[in-house]
């Protein structure tokens, strides 16, 4: 909503992958979360034929930070041809992992796996947007009496990687700085309380929601296949031309026909996506959550990449 009202959004290409969410071919929307620190209590990562991996990746091995984990994971499964990984925690005590780790054993025990005997399949997945709208230390966006605070920001708290717990504190930080900035002058603002009701003469009801929601599928297609973990020119490319298409069809869809949540909640995402796989594209170099094999280093300076 702020990019289309002409407001500044920020570093849309650092994505945060979580690298082991419990892959479920039944498809889990959200994806459900092996924490960390299961690692950290010593779970080891296996490929599918049983081997350990990320020697190959860092001196720290499962240990290692969060983006290095996950593209170590993308790239094997990318070799491999595999659809996941394995977390192998066979050889932890029982009585210590339920204790530390409750859901998680319940929620694997629900789905057929004992994590004492079995391993555990696990995939990164999608987990925190470290851009957004650009805002300044007080929380006010580019735009006039816009406050914006949370995940949906850019206050440039996470730079390019987010340090895990980090959001939370930061949407409470900022949620109280905004309040301490609005409170003395809420009073001078004069709101328009005119705004018009919704105007939809001229469109039609949609006959056909499976526009929406295969539309919504192919946009989550695109964004994995191309926009992922590990980035390229050409991927970068190739998925601007089909958000491209993605957008025109969506665009047709919201002028022609009554608006429902659905396709509103798709032209956002459709937008999100531009945003990210633009961003992506206009950094020249590798930082942080952005991986692209075209420019695997980092620059000695800092670009910001706003819109
Ligand atoms: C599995 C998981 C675990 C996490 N663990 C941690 C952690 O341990 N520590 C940590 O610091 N962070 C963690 N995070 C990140 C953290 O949870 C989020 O960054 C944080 O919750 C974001 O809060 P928010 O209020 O900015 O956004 P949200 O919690 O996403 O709230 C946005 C709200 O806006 C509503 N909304 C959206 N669009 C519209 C619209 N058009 N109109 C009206 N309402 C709308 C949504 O329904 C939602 O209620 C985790 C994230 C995930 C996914």
């Amino acid at each position: 909503m702020v990019y289309r009202a002409k407001g500044r959004v920020r570093d849309m290409e650092f994505v945060q992958f979580h690298p082991t969410s419990l892959y479920n071919p039944a498809i889990e929307n959200p994806s459900f979360l092996i924490s960390e620190a299961v690692r950290g209590y010593g779970a080891v990562l296996r490929t599918k034929d049983g081997k350990e991996f990320m020697h190959r990746y860092d001196e720290r091995l499962s240990l290692a930070p969060r983006d290095i984990v996950a593209r170590a994971i993308d790239n094997e499964m990318k070799i491999r041809g595999d659809e996941f990984v394995y977390l192998d925690c066979r050889h932890l005590e029982k009585t210590g992992f339920q204790e530390h780790f409750p859901t998680i054993y319940d929620k694997c025990i629900r789905v057929g796996i004992d994590p004492m005997k079995d391993l555990i399949p696990v995939v990164p997945a999608c987990h925190y947007m470290c851009g957004g709208v650009m805002t300044d230390l007080q929380g006010r966006a580019s735009i006039d009496r816009l406050y914006a605070c949370g995940e949906c920001t850019s206050t440039g708290l996470h730079g390019a990687n987010r340090l895990a717990s980090n959001s939370l504190l930061e949407a409470m930080v900022f949620a109280h700085r905004i309040a301490e900035d609005l409170l003395p002058r809420i009073d001078t603002f004069e709101l328009r309380e005119d705004v018009p009701d919704w105007n939809a003469e001229g469109t039609t009801d949609p006959r056909e929601m499976v526009l929406i929601t295969q539309s919504a599928k192919e946009l989550k297609e695109i964004m994995s296949s191309y926009v992922g973990i590990v980035r390229s020119n050409v991927r970068l490319k190739r998925a601007m031309d089909r958000l491209y298409l993605l957008y025109k069809e969506t665009e047709d869809l919201y002028h022609q026909t009554t608006i429902s949540p659905q396709l509103c909640e798709l032209r956002n995402l459709i937008t999100i996506a531009y945003l990210v796989t633009r961003s992506a594209a206009m950094r020249k170099e590798s930082r942080g959550l952005h991986f692209t094999t075209d420019y695997p280093d980092k620059m000695e300076h800092v670009e910001e990449t706003y819109m």
